[in-house]
């Protein structure tokens, strides 16, 4: 699916349009995990509607490979109670055009395969009002895959939630991700960035940047990984002594998109370029803890 010079312009009370999102093209190709960030107001969940068919574009064209809008993509929001229908767990899943298949002996099974799918084991009989947060999104989260997307978005699913339910909803969506559904994460927790394959950021209703994570955080350097490999052993001791190592740090600060999107990179990333800084060379540079440990064990 993919988007190309895509605008929106609200019209205000008065009259006047107001152009929140201009100029957007985005390809999403199947089975990338795309994370999309950006500062509040940036134009984050006007994406997630766009490509859920919600909101029709002012200018420009999206191109889905069928029509069939509420097949291809499904979504999971931010809040938890806005998306149900249903009453029950039984009722919500019933709303999917699966269920009409199925018979009523099939649905029981269907239930719990379906919930099952998120590491839930609840019976289909619970009302929606009586399960936690995290519940609810993986019900969510469970009826959106069990429409067989092909593109699933999330739209700051974990933002209520607490560190254990992140935590599901996470291995879900990267179980989801292994069978091949398309993911489109926004998140406004820079370390959900680290599993995707591609990181999208949004600056004031435009696409600022679009590219792997690691350059994402590292800036030009995570494009190639510096270092000084190419030098002798000698003339490397000899850089690291003239090294400036202020300028290296605000270099990369400088030159992070992460940075200048206003995000406080996670915290393995700052004590990566801390280690930069310090003269170390990361090969290749870490975007989470277990890389971290790993490239500085075979140093
Ligand atoms: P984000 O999800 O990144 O916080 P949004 O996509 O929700 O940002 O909003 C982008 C901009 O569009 C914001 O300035 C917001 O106020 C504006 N906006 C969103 N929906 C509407 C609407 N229905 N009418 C007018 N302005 C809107
Ligand atoms: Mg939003």
């Amino acid at each position: 699916m993919s988007l190309k010079n895509a605008s929106i312009v609200y019209r205000m009370e008065s009259g006047e349009g107001r152009r929140v999102w201009s100029g957007v093209s985005l390809d999403i190709h199947r089975g990338e995990w795309i994370a999309v960030v950006g500062p509040n107001g940036s134009g984050k969940s006007t994406l997630a509607s766009v490509l859920l068919g919600l909101n029709p574009l002012s200018e420009g064209q999206v191109q889905r490979r069928t029509n069939a809008v509420t097949q291809a993509t499904r979504g999971v929001l931010q809040l938890p109670e806005a998306q149900f229908i249903g009453e029950t767990i039984a009722e919500e899943l019933d709303f999917l055009p699966q269920a009409g298949q199925l018979t009523a002996g099939e649905r029981r099974s269907w239930y719990a395969e379906v919930l099952a799918a998120v590491g839930l084991s609840l019976s289909p009989e619970r009302t929606m009002a009586t399960l936690s947060g995290g519940q609810k999104q993986l019900v969510n989260l469970a009826a959106a895959l069990a429409a067989g997307p092909e593109i699933l978005l999330l739209d700051e699913p974990t933002a209520m939630l607490d560190p254990a339910s992140r935590k599901e909803v996470r291995e879900a969506v990267r179980q989801a991700h292994q069978r091949g559904t398309t993911i489109v994460w926004i998140s406004h927790r820079l370390e959900e960035v680290a599993d995707a394959s591609r990181v999208v950021g949004f600056g004031a209703g435009r696409i600022t940047f679009d590219g792997e994570p690691r350059e994402f955080f590292y800036g030009e350097a995570g494009e190639k990984s510096e270092g000084f490999e190419e030098y002798e052993e000698t003339e490397k001791i000899e850089k690291l002594k003239k090294f400036d190592k202020s300028e290296k740090v605000k270099k990369f600060e400088k030159s992070s998109p992460c940075v200048e999107l206003g995000f406080d990179p996670p915290f393995v990333i700052q004590t990566a370029m801390h280690l930069l800084e310090q003269g170390l060379t990361l090969d290749p540079l870490p975007l989470n803890m277990e890389e971290l440990a790993e490239v500085i064990s075979c140093r």
